[in-house]
């Protein structure tokens, strides 16, 4: 099976799709190669499904509805159960291949793998997560009370940078609601992703429960258009997820759309600063920065700024290669595309203006000259105006920016049109409390540098960075998975009762 792919393998395998329980062949002609962005080896091809197999497999979530919506919640949680046992089982074998197809480390590959099984674990509390309401005697013998129903075949769309974790964030959660589900992994590193659906073939879940197209904007827009999906999940770029956002919720499907990220740390000078500058660099340079809660912004308030030289004295210590290798910190952009993009992005700095402190253009990594790398870029000296601000640059690129005051970081950080994570770095309580109230941000960190909620809350980006109501996992995951029915009964166990015929709206 392509799947379980290990780099080093020199036959290159074709990615299946999941249609109905069976690997599927696409009938296909457009492939994409699946690449290690730190050698340039060709790990396996991923075909663009035509519409043929995403009407397939969206027919096979319909059919497979029928009677999973109606499996029992202690058989869907077991199926779960088991799920987060083989995840765990399995999880260094899937870090290799992740840590393969995306570049980052192998600790990191895990820690994507973990963050996604902590879904699973949660999942596996369905009973009382997916329970409704009861009021009784809300009038005279009548109870009301509610339902949360499965609501049919959903979607999900997921990016390169975490593909384990992403997929986790959705099929799980919406199969054990009791729908069906049709998953799009990103197309540049699908071979971790589709070895966590085989292990949920493994844990049992049903033919057409669970199925897989592969492709790119033309899959995408059929899922977003097609009658039979109820619900859309999307995590990825803003352009593309206000794309699926408009484009499926004008074709009447509820859609969360999880997008970009311009991540602000603002830093007190009362702040611990050993843990400080370790937690910049840290959520700065991480993943090469394709994390989108990295901290793409360092904001130094007040003697703050003083911590400049020390701030590029300790990324400059990092340690660029390929993820495979023991010690390294950071990997390779995941393609030549995105390397472009990011040197593309370092060069407007430097034009604007802004000064270059640490310069990540010319990093030679013997071994993997072939390699997508950038080293830790710095900059500082930069304006509000400049392009290194207003655009995610999603590579190793800190810019620091120099404020007077607190009021003045939380100003600067409302005003940049994404939402999704900041932090503040402090030690006073009174600073931390003023900056979690007056944030428009939907992730606060408070000397935490990447604030993701755990999935028992939910992920809550904000502004620029989510469109629709309900995040993807936790509670809001439930009610986005459900359709909530309110039932009102009243019973008789008497057969004289009359009470009348009743022209008024109000319940007796
Ligand atoms: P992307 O938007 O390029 O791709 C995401 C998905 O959309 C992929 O499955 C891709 O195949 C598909 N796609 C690409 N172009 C499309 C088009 N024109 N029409 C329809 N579908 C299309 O994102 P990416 O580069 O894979 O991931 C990085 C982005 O994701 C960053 O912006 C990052 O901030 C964001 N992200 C956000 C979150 C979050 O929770 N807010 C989490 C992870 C990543």
């Amino acid at each position: 099976m392509n799947a379980s792919l290990t780099p080093g393998q020199t036959k290159v395998d074709s990615v299946k799709l999941l249609i109905d329980g069976q690997w599927v062949e696409s009938k296909t002609t457009e492939w994409r190669d699946v690449v290690n962005p730190a050698t340039q080896q060709v790990l396996a091809r991923v075909p663009f499904a035509t519409a043929e197999e995403v009407d397939a497999a969206i027919a096979a979530g319909q059919r497979a509805f029928k009677t999973w919506r109606d499996t029992p919640i202690g058989a869907r949680m077991r199926i779960m159960l088991k799920l987060q046992a083989l995840i765990r089982e399995h999880s260094k074998r899937i870090a290799v291949t992740l840590s393969a197809e995306q570049g980052k480390t192998i600790a990191d590959a895990e820690g994507d793998i973990f963050r996604g099984l902590e879904v699973v674990e949660h999942a596996c509390s369905i009973g009382t997560l997916q329970m409704g309401e009861f009021a009784e005697n809300v009038a005279g013998g009548v109870d009301t009370y509610t339902l949360r129903q499965p609501i049919g075949v959903c979607a999900g769309i997921t990016p390169f940078n975490f593909p384990a974790m992403i997929p986790l964030w959705m099929f799980p959660m919406a199969i054990v609601c009791g729908n069906t589900f049709v998953l799009k992994p990103s197309e540049q590193d699908p071979l971790s992703t589709m070895m966590l659906v085989e292990l949920a073939l493994e844990a049992g879940v049903p033919a057409g429960v669970l199925n897989v197209v592969h492709g790119g904007k033309q899959v995408v827009d059929a899922l977003c258009t097609h009658t039979d999906i109820k619900a859309i999940s999307f995590v990825g770029s803003t352009e593309v997820g206000t794309h699926v956002y408009n484009l499926a919720g004008q074709h009447g499907k509820r859609v969360q759309s999880m997008m970009g990220a311009k991540n602000h740390a603002v830093v007190l000078p009362d702040a611990n600063r050993t843990q400080t500058l370790n937690a910049l660099v840290g959520a700065g340079f991480g993943a090469a920065g394709q994390r989108c809660m990295a901290t793409s912004v360092a904001v130094l308030v007040g003697k703050a700024r003083e911590w400049l030289p020390e701030l590029k004295a300790l990324a400059a210590k990092l340690k660029v290669n390929a993820g495979s290798e023991p010690g390294t910190d950071v990997g390779p952009l995941i393609s030549k595309r995105a390397k472009e993009r990011v040197l593309g992005l370092i060069e407007s700095g430097i034009k604007e203006g802004a000064t270059l402190e640490l310069d990540g253009r010319d990093v030679q990594v013997p071994g993997y000259e072939q390699g997508n790398f950038v080293g830790p870029t710095l900059f500082s000296g930069v304006t509000t105006d400049m392009q290194i601000y207003t655009q995610e640059i999603f590579g190793p690129v800190l810019v620091v920016l120099e404020v007077d005051t607190l009021d003045e970081a939380i100003a600067l950080v409302n005003r940049n049109p994404f939402g999704n994570g900041t932090g503040l770095f402090t030690q006073s309580g009174a600073a931390a409390r003023k900056f979690q109230s007056e944030i428009d941000v939907g992730q606060v960190g408070i000397n935490i540098p990447i604030p993701v909620p755990v999935p028992f809350f939910s992920f809550t980006g904000s502004r620029g960075s989510k469109l629709g109501d309900l995040g993807p996992y936790g509670k809001q995951v439930v009610q986005f998975y459900t359709q909530t029915k309110t039932v009102t009964a009243r019973w008789f166990d008497d057969d004289s009762v009359n009470d009348g015929v009743n022209t008024t709206i109000s319940l007796r």
